[in-house]
């Protein structure tokens, strides 16, 4: 369950009900020893699995647990939640903070790096722990805004009317509670200028179940045009029920398209790609961007190279329809925004 709170609670919402998305969150997998038991993992992968939850900590939900093949430590989603020892050394450029967000912050909880557009982080907390994220560091705790917080960073988008879109951001946005979600919802409906919503989240992926009908509810109804950027890395990721989930957010008037990041051992082969895009589309996504992994502390051993990327990206080309194409970008610090590769 989510302890702190960074939009203010109008009261305590009761127990969630068994199999209820807030259940299912709060029943995730903490712990390095029960993960590679469930995994089906040798004894020898866990002084490693131990070494990387004391880095940046273990949370895997059961309905995310169930998509990956047990006993195969090679599974593409058992890569992307299993801590390793690798993650404890160091590599050269790989740092705490990659995108220099830290100097980009003007309230707290707000990231204004784009023209037209800013990011606020309406939850600390995430679904699941990928161990390649480049938030792996990120200051949450600073970042979790109180109520007075919060009208400050509706006042900056008020007084900027060049801003057009408000990005829900995180951690993962949508571990927050419908009830603030609702609540910012309406704040940011009232500021004239602002038409479109976009949330950046990966919970109905690894959390189908969240896409209820109380989330329905707020993101149905709101005058701003909405966009949700879903974070798949591959095919396996997406089962029936996330297929269902995207379903009833397209019902609910929502574009979807879907941000992955390559990584190697996950993804980093054509067939893997083409198969990804497919079966996206089949889910009523649209592939947006490919990232470049970011070169955050404690996950080096996912990266490749910038020719092999390009190399990868190029022959997905000669196998996919132009529209089931990402574009393969990169966060440069400083950048106005995305560079393409
Ligand atoms: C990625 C990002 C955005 C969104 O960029 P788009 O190219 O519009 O998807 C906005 N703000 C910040 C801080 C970002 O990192
Ligand atoms: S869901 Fe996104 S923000 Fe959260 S750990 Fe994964 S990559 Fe990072």
């Amino acid at each position: 369950m989510i302890t702190r709170s960074p939009i203010p609670l109008q009261c305590r919402p009761a127990e969630p009900a068994p199999g209820a998305w807030q259940a299912q969150l709060a029943g995730a997998i903490r712990d390095p020893h029960e993960l590679c038991r469930r995994l089906g993992l040798a004894p020898d992968w866990l002084p490693g699995a131990e070494a990387g939850h004391r880095l940046f900590e273990v949370r895997v939900p059961e309905a995310y647990l169930a998509r990956i093949r047990p006993g195969d430590p090679s599974d593409p989603l058992l890569r992307q939640v299993l801590p390793l020892g690798e993650e404890a050394e160091a590599a050269p450029g790989f740092v705490a903070d990659p995108l220099e967000e830290a100097g980009h912050t003007p309230k707290r909880g707000l990231i204004h790096k784009y023209a037209g557009r800013v990011l606020l982080i309406a939850s600390p907390a995430c679904a699941v722990n990928c161990r390649y994220c480049f938030r792996r560091h990120f200051p949450y705790e600073e970042n979790a805004p109180s109520r007075a917080q919060w009208e400050e960073t509706l006042a900056y988008l008020r007084d900027d009317a060049s801003i057009h879109e408000a990005i829900l951001s995180g951690g993962d946005p949508l571990a927050a509670s419908d009830r603030q979600l609702a609540w910012l919802v309406e704040r940011l409906e009232a500021i004239p200028h602002l038409r479109r919503l976009r949330i950046h989240t990966r919970l109905p992926v690894v959390i189908p179940d969240r896409i209820d009908g109380a989330l329905l509810d707020w993101l149905g109804s709101t005058r701003l045009q909405r966009v949700m950027v879903l974070h798949i890395n591959h095919a396996q990721e997406i089962d029936d029920a996330v297929v269902e989930a995207c379903r009833r957010l397209q019902a609910a008037g929502v574009t979807l398209l879907n941000q992955s990041v390559l990584l190697r051992g996950v993804n980093d082969d054509v067939d893997t790609l083409a198969a990804l895009s497919e079966r996206l589309f089949e889910a009523g996504i649209l592939p947006y961007y490919l990232h470049v992994l970011d070169p955050v502390a404690g996950a080096a051993h996912f990266d490749i190279d910038d020719d092999a990327a390009r190399a990868l990206v190029a022959e997905l080309r000669t196998r996919l329809p132009g529209f089931l194409m990402p574009t393969l970008v990169r966060e440069v610090p400083g950048e106005a925004s995305k560079t393409p590769l």
